[in-house]
């Protein structure tokens, strides 16, 4: 638990959030600022403050949260149609908010990787 992290504040409960899926290690919950039909953002519950920060030792919990990425995309039904899976990291990658998270969007197609 990483104080004033609004994510390990989610795991903890402080901070309501539209849980989709659980288990001992992984969150996934809607993203409160969905930007496409499906949503949602996958967690790993231990804080992690971005890709960036991964290190060797977290190789295993890293391939389970990926794996975990898939399963939730199954749960929630765009395995078929196809999803987009974003990481953002550090500065240019855009990223708010800093625990490791995966963005898992869908339910349409995406569109342009990126933004010309
Ligand atoms: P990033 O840019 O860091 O990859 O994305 C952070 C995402 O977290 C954003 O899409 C933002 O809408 C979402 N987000 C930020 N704060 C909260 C929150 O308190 N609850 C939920 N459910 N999503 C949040
Ligand atoms: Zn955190």
């Amino acid at each position: 638990m990483s104080e004033n992290c609004i994510f390990c504040k989610i795991v903890a409960g402080t901070i309501p959030a539209q849980v989709v899926y659980e288990d001992d290690q992984v969150l996934a919950f809607h993203d409160r600022a969905g930007r496409a039909p499906v949503h949602v953002l996958v967690i790993p519950k231990r804080h992690v403050a971005s890709l960036d920060a991964l290190t060797e030792a977290e190789r295993g919990e890293a391939g389970y949260w990926l794996e975990r990425i898939a399963h939730v995309a199954r749960l929630l039904g765009v395995d078929q149609t196809g999803y987009r899976t974003i990481i953002n990291t550090n500065a240019h990658g855009g990223q708010e908010v800093f625990h490791l998270h995966g963005h898992i969007l869908g339910g349409k197609p995406i569109g342009p990787m990126v933004a010309r």
